[in-house]
Parts: C-alpha cells; sequence; structure tokens
C-alpha cells in the first residue's frame, strides 16, 4: 500500500469571514466597506485596455508604487506592495521575524498572525490585553523576534495614540515591528509619520476597508528602504508577479482620489456614531470604536443567540468561538439602512428574551 499522505502537510488555516450566496442577505461580517469604490477607480476599469493582458505586468508595480509614494510624501523605495495586506503582512513576516526569540502580538487580535507563524515556523507569546481588552505597551517591555500589533486592534476596534506607540517603539529598538493599519483611516492614529524617525517599524495598510476594494486585492507596506528591499528579496524568491495589471491601475487611481476616501470614511464614522448610540440604549455595552465595526456584548443576552437570530434573519455578523471574547459580536458598519433594519432586528431579540 502506498503511504504517500504522511507527506502531506497538515495546517490549520484561518478561516475568513463567510461569502454566502443568497444576495438578501445584509452582510456585516467581513468589514467590508458598503459603498462603492471611487469613482476614479470605475473609471480606470473602463479605460483598461484589454489587449496590455498579453503581457507581463512590471513586477515591481512601479506606477503604483509613486502614487502611494507621493500621497504619503515617502519615497517610492519606502514602498512595497501586494495582492490584498494578508499577502504583505505574510511576506513581512518571512522577511522581519526571522529571529530565534519569539514575536510578540495581543491574546486578543487578528486570528490569522497564529496562523502565519505556525505556516512559517515561527515562535511566538501572545500578551493579554488589559481587563478592558486594551493594549498595555509596558507589557511588549521584554525580549522578542519582533512584534506585530493592529491598529486600531481587531476586533476590538480600540486604538493607540502616538505616546504610546512611541513608547513601543523607544523599548524595542532591536526588534522589527509591524503595525498593521487595515482600519487606520476610520479614525486611529496612523504611524506613518514615524517612519523616518525609527528605522525599525514598518507600516502595512489595504485598500479593501476604507477604499472599498476588497475584491481587487491590494495592500502595501511603508518603512525604511533595507526592509522593503528584503520584502522585495522574499517577494522575487516566490512570486514576481503577485500585482496584476488592472490592480495596478486600479490602485493608482484609487490612492489619487482623497476626497473620496475622507467623504467615505465620514459617513462611516457617522453611522457608527448613531449605531453605538442606539445599541447603548439597548443594553450592550459598545467599545469605543476607530474602525468599520462595533465590538459589543450584551449585558444579558448572550452573543450565540443574538447571532443564531440574526442569521436565521438574514443578517451575518461576525461570532468568534475563542477564550475571553466568545459572548462578543463584532459587527461591521453597513449604510445608514442596513443599519436601521439591523437595530430593529436586535431591538425584537433583546426585548423578547
Ligand atoms: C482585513 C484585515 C487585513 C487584510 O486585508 P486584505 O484584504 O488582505 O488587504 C489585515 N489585517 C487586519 C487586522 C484586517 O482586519
Amino acid at each position: 500500500m502506498s503511504n504517500w499522505e504522511k507527506n502531506l502537510r497538515k495546517i490549520t488555516p484561518y478561516v475568513p469571514g463567510e461569502q454566502p450566496k443568497n444576495s438578501n442577505i445584509i452582510k456585516l461580517n467581513a468589514n467590508e466597506n458598503p459603498y462603492p469604490p471611487s469613482p476614479e477607480v470605475i473609471n480606470a476599469l473602463k479605460n483598461f485596455d484589454a489587449e496590455h493582458l498579453r503581457m507581463y505586468p512590471n513586477s515591481s508595480s512601479l506606477k503604483l508604487k509613486s502614487a502611494i509614494a507621493k500621497h504619503f510624501k515617502l519615497k517610492e523605495s519606502e514602498i512595497f506592495v501586494g495582492n490584498g495586506s494578508d499577502e504583505v503582512i505574510a511576506l513581512a513576516f518571512m522577511a522581519c521575524f526571522h529571529s530565534s526569540k519569539p514575536i510578540l502580538f495581543p491574546d486578543i487580535t487578528y486570528s490569522f498572525y497564529p496562523v502565519w507563524c505556525s505556516l512559517f515556523d515561527i515562535d511566538y507569546q501572545t500578551i493579554p490585553l488589559d481587563k478592558d481588552f486594551c493594549v498595555n505597551i509596558a507589557d511588549y517591555n521584554r525580549e522578542n523576534g519582533g512584534i506585530i500589533l493592529p491598529n486600531p486592534n481587531a476586533p476590538t476596534g480600540m486604538g493607540l495614540y502616538k505616546n504610546d506607540m512611541e513608547a513601543l517603539f523607544e523599548q524595542n529598538k532591536n526588534s522589527i515591528i509591524i503595525i498593521d493599519e487595515a482600519y487606520v483611516d476610520f479614525g486611529a492614529y496612523s504611524c506613518i509619520e514615524l517612519l523616518h524617525k525609527y528605522d525599525n517599524v514598518i507600516v502595512i495598510q489595504t485598500f479593501s476597508k476604507s477604499r472599498s476594494l476588497a475584491g481587487m486585492r491590494i495592500g502595501m507596506a511603508m518603512g525604511n528602504e533595507k526592509i522593503i528591499q528584503t520584502l522585495e528579496a522574499v517577494k522575487n524568491s516566490y512570486n514576481s508577479y503577485t500585482m496584476d495589471s488592472i490592480a495596478i491601475e486600479v490602485g493608482t487611481a484609487s490612492i489619487a482620489d482623497e476626497n473620496y476616501l475622507k467623504q467615505t470614511c465620514q459617513k462611516i464614522i457617522a453611522t457608527r456614531q448613531r449605531t453605538t448610540k442606539a445599541l447603548k440604549n439597548m443594553g450592550f455595552h459598545v467599545f469605543p470604536s476607530q474602525s468599520n465595526f462595533l465590538f459589543v456584548t450584551h449585558n444579558t443576552v448572550p452573543a450565540i443567540e443574538i447571532f443564531e437570530k440574526l442569521k436565521s434573519d438574514n443578517i451575518l455578523i461576525r461570532y468568534f468561538n475563542l477564550p475571553r471574547i466568545n459572548n462578543h459580536l463584532r459587527i461591521t458598519i453597513g449604510t445608514d439602512e442596513q443599519m436601521d433594519i439591523l437595530l430593529q432586528h436586535i431591538s425584537n431579540i433583546v426585548s423578547m428574551s
């Protein structure tokens, strides 16, 4: 009997929020943006000449890098782009966490981090959030082989400010620190202005949330040239063409339309504030969010019950069956109309329990 199965890798993958086929669903489970991408993006797609697809794209996505560099007032050599920030983070783990000491990240955070550690054989240690689910920078003052921290954190939605960030960077000058700013445009502090002060820090952002381009897969890293060069080298050791020609054009159009980004984020922030108030009135504890989602727990009704009932009403939110947060829910901010329907259903659920 053959025994090839022993050669197969055993691995437990990250599980993203589900993408149902049914289009009647109100989908508030994957932190997608309810608004379309910038009209400039739609123009770029209309004007894209499909004949170009016979050729390989520029392997370092120079056009997109140059637009990003201009936007953030950085050099092209300080920018890296990839197929979604998930890919950029994965490559950054390979490029930057090459130490025998464990890397550090919070116990409650983006659940992809431990999956990459396992895939790339990186030792890690989780640091518990405090009792209010906040990151305590002093807890990161210990030997480590690197740090990754989302700001604002997910799924709590709460962020750190400049003084905390600088304290973290000052304490850890011998490690590379990755700040995952997937949600930063919704009102959190961005470390980009600190990149020239701390050469051991890289900031990673995505076009998926604030720029409404989750389906296009564009992410970016910004930081010291040496780190960016290593990211390029790792990428070029694995796949030279992670960005297709269409993504390069679309990303370039999106980054140039700053007004649209600001308007969309402002709308989502206003809806978030309104939804926060309404949920508090129904007996929820709502963590102060700097993102496009709310992290909540109800005083009396179990989270799983609310999640299941909403699901049977065709409203999808996110429930994590994980230690410390298995009575919490993560709700993406949709349009005002979507949130009104959600609030109506939640009001029925909590008043009947
Ligand atoms: C959504 C998200 C990402 C990944 O986004 P991409 O779609 O892969 O760009 C990375 N980090 C966090 C914390 C996220 O929530």
